[in-house]
C-alpha cells in the first residue's frame, strides 16, 4: 500500500471497516456484521453518553518477522471483557464470537498492519449501554463494536527511560470499584493530573493505593515492576489495578528466564530503593523508568539508562510476539488470510 508508515504515532487513522452487533437487554447475541468504518448514530439518551456505561478492549496486530499476521494472547482480552460486561451490568460477548470479530476486521484491514518493526494495527473493541434509559439503570440495548487503527512504534528511536511522578493528590481506583475492570469511565478522571504532570516535565504519575497511601498500584494506564536483587516486583492484582495481559506476560517470562517474581504489596519507598522499575501495557509493551519523585524524594535507576534486566524481558517479550522466538506457551495466533 502506498502509505507512508514512517509518519505513523500513537493516534487516530480511519481505516476501511469495522465490525457492529447489537442485542436488545435479555436477548443472546447474535452474529454481527462487518461494514463501511464511519461514524454511527446514538441516541442523546443512551445509556452509555449518560452513565458511563461501556469498557474497552487494546490490543495489536503486528507483522510477524515471516510476514504472518499475529495476535498475541487475544484469549486472555476476550475473558477480560467478558468479566468487565457483567462488572458493568452488560450481557457478556462470548469469548468465540469476540475473538471472531476481531479477527474478521483485522482480516478486512489488513492492508493497514504495517511492515514488521514500523508498528501495529492496534485493534478497539468496545462494548457500550447504547439504548436510551433516563433513569441510572443498565440500558435496554448493547453495541459491541470492533475497529482498528494503524500505530507507529512506541519508541521510536530507541528506549528512552522516562520521568515519572509519585501523585499524593489523586487516585485511580478504591476497593469495591471498578479499576479493575477497562470500564471507559476510569480514565477521563487521570487525564487532569496526567495533563499537569506533563506540563511539569513528567512522563506520567504513579498512583497510590486509596486507603494507604502507601503501595504502588498503576503508572497512568499501564503495570508498574520494579526489580531489586534480581527479584522482580510487581502490585498484586486486589480489584483496584487492572490485570495486564502484558504483565500477565512478563511475569512468565521472568519466571523462564530464573527470576524470582513476587506479587505482593509494593510499597513506594522500597519501589524508590529498588536497582531498575519499568512499566508495562500493550500499547508501550515495556516502558523503562529513568525516575521516580515522591515528595522530596527521588530515585534515579541506572543512570538513566535501561537496565539489564528490563532490556532482557522487553527483548524476550517482542521476540516471542514476532516470532523470532520459540512461542512455548502457546501465545501466538497467526491469521490465516
Ligand atoms: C489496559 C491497561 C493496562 C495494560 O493492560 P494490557 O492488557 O497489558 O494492555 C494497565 N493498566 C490500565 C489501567 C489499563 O487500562
Amino acid at each position: 500500500m502506498d502509505f507512508d508508515w514512517d509518519s505513523l504515532t500513537f493516534s487516530f487513522t480511519a481505516t476501511d471497516t469495522m465490525y457492529r452487533n447489537v442485542v436488545r437487554a435479555g436477548e443472546e447475541w447474535g452474529e454481527g456484521e462487518l461494514i463501511p468504518f464511519g461514524n454511527i448514530e446514538i441516541s442523546p439518551a443512551a445509556g452509555v453518553l449518560n452513565y458511563g456505561q461501556g469498557i474497552f478492549e487494546g490490543m495489536k496486530a503486528q507483522r510477524a518477522d515471516d510476514g504472518n499476521i499475529v495476535l498475541f494472547r487475544s484469549d486472555k482480552n476476550a475473558a477480560r471483557f467478558a468479566q468487565g460486561a457483567k462488572r458493568l451490568g452488560m450481557p457478556p460477548v462470548p469469548e468465540s464470537l469476540f475473538l471472531d470479530a476481531v479477527e474478521s476486521v483485522v482480516k478486512s484491514n489488513h492492508r493497514w498492519v504495517p511492515p514488521t518493526g514500523r508498528g501495529a494495527l492496534y485493534i478497539r473493541p468496545v462494548l457500550w449501554g447504547s439504548g436510551a434509559i433516563l433513569g441510572v439503570a443498565p440500558a435496554p440495548e448493547f453495541t459491541f463494536m470492533v475497529y482498528v487503527c494503524p500505530v507507529g512504534p512506541y519508541f521510536k528511536g530507541g528506549m528512552t527511560p522516562i520521568k515519572l511522578k509519585v501523585s499524593d493528590e489523586y487516585h485511580r481506583a478504591a476497593p469495591g470499584g471498578s479499576g479493575g475492570v477497562k470500564a471507559i469511565g476510569n480514565y477521563a478522571p487521570g487525564m487532569m493530573p496526567s495533563k499537569m504532570a506533563k506540563v511539569e516535565g513528567y512522563a506520567e504519575i504513579i498512583y497510590l493505593d486509596a486507603v494507604e497511601h502507601q503501595y504502588i498500584e498503576e503508572v497512568g494506564a499501564a503495570n508498574f515492576f520494579c526489580v531489586k536483587d534480581n527479584v522482580i516486583y510487581t502490585p498484586d492484582l486486589t480489584g483496584t489495578i487492572l490485570p495486564g495481559i502484558t504483565r500477565a506476560s512478563v511475569m512468565q517470562i521472568a519466571r523462564d528466564l530464573g527470576h524470582e517474581v513476587r506479587e505482593e504489596r509494593v510499597d513506594v519507598d522500597m519501589a524508590l530503593d529498588a536497582d531498575e522499575a519499568f512499566c508495562a501495557g500493550t500499547a508501550a509493551v515495556i516502558s523503562p523508568i529513568g525516575s521516580i519523585e515522591h515528595g522530596s524524594k527521588i530515585a534515579h535507576y541506572c543512570n538513566g539508562e535501561v537496565g539489564p534486566v528490563t532490556r532482557k524481558l522487553y527483548d524476550t517479550l517482542v521476540d516471542i510476539q514476532l516470532k523470532r522466538a520459540d512461542d512455548r506457551h502457546g501465545w501466538i495466533r497467526t491469521l490465516e488470510l
